[in-house]
Order: structure tokens, then sequence, then C-alpha cells
């Protein structure tokens, strides 16, 4: 990852990819305390467009927010610096890794408040699951690892020390040759994938978790009004694993994971263990939107121009 050329975007600069390095004694290091997000832009008939991206500089603010972060840098110059490395790395389509952290200005567990650092990168990145998974479904398996309680880290915020619990679910479900891992909240009730919001479909409703313990994603918020215009019901309550068993479809959303379906949730094939028609037809509403061939949320784009 480091042994690329290119650009990144490093405190307001466009510094060459291999030299956008920083210190051993960084904070957020040692100790998580950042802020980040995943963005992606997508080639469309009118050259690149990043999908949604003032709702994720809204969330990285708000993150850092919660955190109790300044970051130094204004929402137009995060944006700008998304469109700078689209454009300084000829990029035609790619995942944006912004994220802001402690320097090296101070290791003591209390950071040195003003000694924020951030950068912008992209690159480009194919199906996080898989274009097999997208098309066929992926195999997940519960986590014996429980999602964020809301007072122990802060479950709204896109935090760096966040996925720590992600990475350890994610680690076992593939340890176990599964593809993803199913989160539960601490009280037994799903909450979210390692790095993805769940939806289940039964009888042509959909149903999805409430947010307490989830990230509020995009993706999310993005099939929500999919198929609100879809004239679909959707129905957000708390949810059993075995409500997931037993559904006709289930799907995971994320910006990296796109909507990627379900067909196994701990060896029970879920529907007909493929993609069903529900999931296929948000799906290929989503890949519109995205590509720009959807006039109506052409909204949601910003062109790279
Ligand atoms: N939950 C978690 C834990 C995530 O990391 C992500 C990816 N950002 C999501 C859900 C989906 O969020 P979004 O659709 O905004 O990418």
């Amino acid at each position: 990852m480091a042994d690329r050329d290119g650009f990144i975007w490093y405190d307001g600069k466009l510094v060459d990819w291999r030299d956008a390095t920083t210190h051993v004694l960084t904070h957020t290091l040692h100790y998580g305390m950042g802020v980040f997000e995943g963005v992606r832009a997508y080639e469309t008939p009118r050259g690149p467009a990043i999908f949604r991206l003032q709702d994720h500089t809204d969330r990285l603010f708000r993150s850092a927010k919660i955190l109790g972060m300044n970051l130094p840098f204004s929402k137009d110059d995060i944006n700008q610096a998304h469109l700078d490395v689209v454009k300084a790395n000829k990029l035609q389509s790619c995942y944006f890794r912004p994220m802001a952290f402690y320097g090296s200005g101070k290791l003591g567990v209390a950071p040195k408040k003003d000694d924020v650092q951030v950068i912008v990168a992209a690159w480009p990145w194919g199906a996080y699951l898989g274009e097999d998974g997208l098309e066929k479904g992926i195999r997940v398996k519960t986590s014996s690892f429980t999602r964020h309680h809301v007072n122990i880290t802060m479950c709204k915020a896109k935090a760096n020390g966040n996925y720590m619990n992600s990475i350890l679910a994610n680690n076992e479900a593939t340890a176990d040759g599964y593809d993803e891992a199913l989160l539960l909240d601490v009280d037994g009730f799903v909450a979210e994938g390692s790095g993805e919001n769940i939806f289940i479909v039964r009888k042509g409703k959909l149903y999805t978790p409430d947010l307490t313990s989830a990230l509020e994603g995009i993706t999310r918020d993005t099939v929500v009004q999919i198929a609100q215009e879809q004239g679909l019901e959707i129905i957000e309550k708390r949810i059993t694993r075995d409500e997931v068993y037993s559904a006709d479809e289930a799907f995971f959303t994320g910006t990296a994971a796109e909507v990627t379906p379900i067909r196994e949730l701990d060896r029970r094939a879920i529907g007909e263990g493929t993609r069903g028609p529900i999931t296929a037809a948000i799906q290929q509403k989503y890949f519109n939107i995205v590509k720009g061939l959807d006039a109506e949320h052409e909204h949601w784009l910003t062109y790279v121009k």
C-alpha cells in the first residue's frame, strides 16, 4: 500500500504517495482516537462522480464532534481535497479514505488538542466482498464478538478504535471460511456487519435494525430512499438472528460493500440461498444511481471536472 505512485492530500497539500508518512509516536497509532470515512467515486458518462460526498463529510465532522476532536479544516476544504486527489491521481473510479488523527506532539492518554492532522487518500478498489458475492450472495457467521455498547465507545462516530471490534469479528468469520461476520448488540439483537448495515426482507417488506448500536450508514439511507420510491414498506426495529434465518432475503449495505446479498447465515440458507428479487431490484437501482444512469438522483453525485 505504501509502495505506490500517486498523491495523497495531507494537511492541505498534495504529497507524493511514498512521502505521506507519519512518526511512530503518532498518538492515534497508539490509542485509536481518530475519525475516518469511506467514500466512493464511480465512473459515469460524464466522468468520475463522488457519491454523497457532502453526507460523508458531514458524518466525518459529526464523528469528530462526538470524540471532541477539532478538525483544522472546513467541510469545503475536505470536499475539495476529494476532488483534488481524483484529479491528481487521474482516477476514473476509486475508494477514498479521509481520516483525521492526532499527531506525535504528546503521547499521554490525553492528546495535544491542537495536534490534529488530516489526510484524504484515494485508490481504485473493486467489489469489497467480491464480484461473485454481489451476484450470488455471501456466507455470513454470527460473531462471538458483541457490537459496541453505546456508553463504551460511541457507536455513531466512525472512529478508528471502534474497528478493533470489527477486525476481530471479521477475522474470526473469515478464518472459519465465511465471507463476513454479523454482530449482535449487548442485548443479543442483530446490530450490523463488521463494516455494513443489514436489511432483511419478509413477505415483501423490508426490515432493518434501529441505529442504537449500528453506524448510521449512508448506503442504508440510500437504500431506504430507493425502497420508499419503489413503494416498499420499511420497518426499523429490533431484529433477532432467527428472524434473519427465516427471512426471505437478506443483504448488507455499505460504501465498500455496496448492496451485497447474504445467501447464508450460520449454515442456514436464506430464502432460496441466492440473491432474492427485491435485493436484486434495489441493487440494480443502487448501481444505476452511483454510476450516473439515474437522472432523478443526480443530486447525490459530485462530478469531478
Ligand atoms: N457499519 C459499519 C460498522 C461500517 O464500518 C460501515 C461502513 N462505513 C457501515 C455500517 C455502512 O456505512 P456506509 O453505508 O455509510 O458506508
